[in-house]
């Protein structure tokens, strides 16, 4: 066991990835990091690294986050998806200002957005915890290494590879240990094609050495994405105005502005003028959007989530990527301006 973190550890102190939120040395800063994992969280590093420039830029540190407005803080988001990230680092941060950072794998579970795999790789990262990060690359690997026949996703099979984990765990250097599996995972031990031939830990790799490295791990078959008919209305009032409406919270694009459902101005879905008809797909369920122009003269009053906004006065609100594709098109027709 010791030899493969040794193993692992010296090819990490030769090539690990030199990353932004990496550069504050050991033990790493847990503003900086925390704002990476939880945007790494199904998001690959390359789109990740302008949008964490940028988020530190306009949220230099915990505090700055905490007293932003929540729409500024979903704008800064805007185009990186998942958007229940965003708002669970706002709502943490408020928690972290008043009552300091968390120093162990239970602490930072309490904080909104911080499952088990992140609060293992902060605790391990920000304070040498000795926790094993358990996410997608790291089952991964383990499950190569230990040539591991069952499927990942089954719960038995997890915690076989979290005691294998835990095993391997190098005293006093889980946080490298950490780092240096993402790493492994990210660029030798990938998905598709392991690189086995430059691998550091090849010659205790139960899968390369029966050939088996491209068919593990084994997963159950995915569930069928659920496919919904979403209708929304691109209102214009005669004085150029959009109706926006902002999705409930805890919704799927919750907090961001979209254009409303026909039903909710009392129009007639089938009257609007076709604009564009798309797919907009998420984790598990896709929306076939038909969204449809619809010149209104005398706009319904605004509520608490529904708002009247100039073309030109949108830049301030956190817009959902339908939103943003409906408003391209209404603008290539040259609807408004
Ligand atoms: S030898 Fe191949 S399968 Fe095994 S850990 Fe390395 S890259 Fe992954």
């Amino acid at each position: 066991m010791a030899a493969v973190a040794a193993d692992l550890l010296a090819w990490f102190a030769q090539t690990g990835r030199d990353l932004p939120w990496r550069r504050s040395g050991r033990p790493r800063d847990p503003y900086q990091a925390w704002v990476a994992e939880s945007m790494l969280q199904q998001t690959r590093v390359e789109t990740v690294l302008p949008y964490y420039d940028r988020w530190l830029a306009a949220f230099p540190d915990v505090g700055a986050l905490a007293a932003a407005p929540l729409d500024a803080v979903l704008a800064q988001w805007q185009g990186l998806g998942y958007y229940r990230r965003a708002r669970h680092l706002h709502a943490a941060a408020r928690t972290v200002v008043a009552d300091g950072w968390p120093h162990t794998v239970a602490g930072w579970r309490v904080l909104p957005g911080v499952g088990p795999y992140m609060a293992a790789a902060l605790a391990s990262l920000c304070d040498g915890v000795e926790a094993a990060a358990l996410d997608g690359n790291a089952l991964r690997v383990l499950a190569r290494l230990s040539g591991e026949e069952g499927a990942v996703d089954l719960p038995a099979v997890r915690a076989r590879l979290a005691a294998l984990a835990t095993s391997l765990l190098p005293s006093g250097r889980a946080g490298e240990w950490n780092e240096a599996v993402m790493d492994l995972g990210a660029t030798i031990c990938r998905p598709r094609k392991p690189r086995c031939g430059d691998c550091p830990v090849r010659g205790h790799c139960l899968a390369a050495a029966s050939g088996r490295a491209a068919d593990l791990p084994v997963r159950r078959p995915r569930r069928p994405q659920v496919v919904e008919d979403v209708a929304m209305a691109v209102a214009l009032a005669p004085d150029g105005r959009l109706c926006l409406q902002r999705r409930p919270d805890d919704a799927l694009l919750g907090g961001l502005w979209v254009f409303p459902d026909p039903a909710r101005l009392g129009l007639d879905p089938a009257a609007g003028w076709p604009l564009l008809a798309f797919t907009h797909v998420f984790t598990h369920r896709r929306w076939r959007i038909d969204g449809r122009l619809h010149p209104i003269a005398v706009p319904p009053p605004e509520a608490d989530d529904l708002r009247w906004v100039r073309p030109d006065a949108l830049d301030g609100l956190a817009l959902a990527a339908p939103t943003r594709r409906l408003l391209a098109a209404a603008q290539r027709a040259q609807y408004i301006w």
